[in-house]
């Protein structure tokens, strides 16, 4: 009989039909250099965090015969899952490419993806019966809920225990060509760990970097994490015309870093945030200035110019009204000093600053609202000490990193999860071809 935990209080247990195993007895408890103790478990495959690419990863294992065991510290898997998309989860984007992921090595991700695309995610979401729709430029949502696709990752995993409320603390080598991973709980024991512990986005969510840890333990590089998808925090001058504005949504254009993007951008009490700024985040760096286009397609200076020959007896900030929604444009007018003035009156310089203003205005962000609202976390696990069709650690056979957790960080939109669950089967196929142990422990003879 297959054996799936789900529950808290239950761990350590023996696990039936081949999956982990507990360690019985004392003879078999001495056949490791690190002294497998009675009670203790090892496993084909240790998979650390079960979010959503351990659990897909744990999937991946449990198909080709491994016995697996999932380590998740919360007392939920898939919490980011749940609260993702708003509650329904965009769980891919039919526009995933490699430009689409940002990284110190913007190649590496393209084995990855190519091997998992996002139609092989909707087929499988197609086989668990969840019904979804396109919301726009290719982003796919369940029509319920995003918990939803959380029970489609469970269901996969069936035969695969899975430990919630036990917090990973570290892993090394158990001496014995194996893997120790320590935990809350105690020390259990594999032939192959698959570090899946995201990144540092959302602590309050169970976010704890331990990733980090411990690929700086097995001595691999880490590209400095940073928080991404994240609003931008602004100096006082800019906060006084955000604020009288708060909750207006315009739709506006930024290019910065590399990144162009239009969309929504939501002026807020502390700021700016919306798609376009949290997209735009992931390209700033402290320091930088940005220029937000707010009438994209539209050259403002021009236009009022056209205004001023035809009807330019009206106001500047009712000009400007018809090109921005009314409250941006009476805010712009006030901040000009025009708000008193006639089109008329204004000569090109004049039309051409309120031009710039409005297609080219200069923004310093002073900071962003950090890992506490970030939706990723850029950086991390640097690429070039992983194998690129594996995730496995090149001078570590056996240690893989998938997920958040690689520097591998996608566009808003779907493209986070498309690279969780390409990467957890990438990983997920090497897994299967180092094969499932006999049943001893990991590393034995
Ligand atoms: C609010 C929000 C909305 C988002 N919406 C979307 C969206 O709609 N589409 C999209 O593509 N992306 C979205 N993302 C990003 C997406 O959630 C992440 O990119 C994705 O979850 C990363 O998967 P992961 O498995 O690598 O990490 P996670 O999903 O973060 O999973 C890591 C797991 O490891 C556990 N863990 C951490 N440390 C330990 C430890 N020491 N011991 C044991 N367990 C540990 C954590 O509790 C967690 O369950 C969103 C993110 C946020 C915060």
């Amino acid at each position: 009989m297959p054996y799936h935990l789900a529950t808290p209080q239950l761990w350590a247990v023996s696990i039936q039909a081949g999956r982990g195993l507990q360690v019985e007895n004392r003879a078999l408890a001495q056949l490791s250099g690190d002294r497998y103790a009675p009670g203790m478990t090892y496993a084909d495959v240790i998979i650390l965090g079960g979010g959503a690419a351990g659990l897909f990863c744990a999937g991946e294992a449990v198909q080709q015969g491994l016995r697996t065991v999932v380590l998740e510290h919360a007392a939920r898997p898939g919490e980011k899952i749940r609260i993702s998309g708003g509650g329904r989860c965009n769980f891919t984007n039919l526009a995933t490419a490699r430009d689409r992921f940002l990284s110190e090595n913007p190649r590496f991700c393209a084995s990855a993806l190519a091997g998992f695309s996002p139609g092989d995610f909707v087929a499988m979401v197609d086989r668990a019966g969840i019904a979804w729709h396109e919301k726009t430029l290719g982003q796919l949502f369940c029509d319920e809920k995003a918990t939803q696709i959380t029970q489609m990752l469970l269901d996969r995993m069936k035969g695969a225990e899975l430990r919630l409320q036990t917090a990973v603390t570290g892993v090394r080598r158990d001496g014995r060509g194996g893997f120790a991973v320590t935990t809350s709980d105690g020390q259990l024991y594999a032939a192959q760990v698959v570090v899946a512990t995201g990144g540092r986005s959302i602590p309050k969510m169970g976010a704890t970097g331990i990733a980090y840890d411990i690929a700086r333990d097995f001595g691999l590089r880490i590209v400095e994490p940073r928080p991404g998808l994240v609003p931008l925090t602004f100096a006082q001058q800019d906060l006084d015309l955000c604020r009288p504005l708060a909750g207006l949504s315009v739709e506006a254009e930024i290019g910065h870093g590399g990144g162009r993007f239009r969309d929504a951008l939501l002026f807020t009490h502390r700021g700016l945030s919306g798609p376009v700024i949290l997209q735009i985040s992931s390209f700033w760096k402290p320091g930088e200035a940005l220029a937000v286009n707010l009438a994209p397609g539209t050259d403002v200076a021009a236009e009022l110019k056209a205004q001023r020959g035809r009807a330019g007896r009206v106001a500047v900030a009712t000009a400007l009204s018809r090109l921005l929604p009314e409250r941006l444009a009476q805010a712009i007018a006030v901040e000009l000093a025009l708000s008193d003035a006639r089109l008329a009156d204004q000569p090109n310089p004049v039309l051409d600053r309120i031009g710039a203003r409005i297609n080219s205005w200069h923004l310093r962000p002073v900071g962003s609202e950090g890992y506490r609202t970030a939706e990723v976390t850029l950086g991390g696990v640097d690429t070039r000490d992983l194998d690129a069709r594996s995730l496995q650690a090149r001078d570590v056979p056996g240690l893989f990193f998938i997920g958040e957790c690689v520097d591998v960080t996608g566009w808003l939109g779907g493209y986070n999860f498309q690279w969780a669950w390409a990467s957890a089967h990438a990983a997920g196929q090497a897994l299967g071809r180092a094969g499932p142990g006999d049943d001893a422990a990991p590393g034995q003879g």
